[in-house]
């Protein structure tokens, strides 16, 4: 627990007294003036300025393009079966175009 530190508003002598006992009244030990011992030192908060509010434009998102997962090639719109590496995007892997 710590002391707080205060002067005596009559005499200026520098007295302690535990932080518990702050807001209590007490003597002056030197010209026993009736003193309320100060609360603790408030600590320092930062004071952050005011920000004002700046609004992000919203970026509307792309159109969902129609792409291969594989080879990210641009496909056609409802096309399932990649052209250019034979992924199948419904079947979610590539399927053998190679018929022997
Ligand atoms: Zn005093
Ligand atoms: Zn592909």
């Amino acid at each position: 627990m710590a002391d707080i530190e205060f002067n005596c508003p009559e005499c200026g002598q520098v007295l302690e007294a535990p932080e518990e006992m702050a807001g209590e009244a007490i003597a002056c030990p030197a010209c026993e003036a009736t003193i309320t011992i100060p609360g603790p030192e408030p600590e320092e908060t930062l004071v952050l300025p005011n920000l004002p509010n700046v609004s992000i434009p919203s970026v509307p998102p792309e159109p969902e393009k129609n792409g291969c997962p594989e080879c990210q090639a641009e496909l056609a719109d409802g096309a399932v079966l990649c052209v250019h590496c034979g992924y199948h995007l419904k079947l979610g892997k590539k399927i053998s175009t190679e018929f022997d």
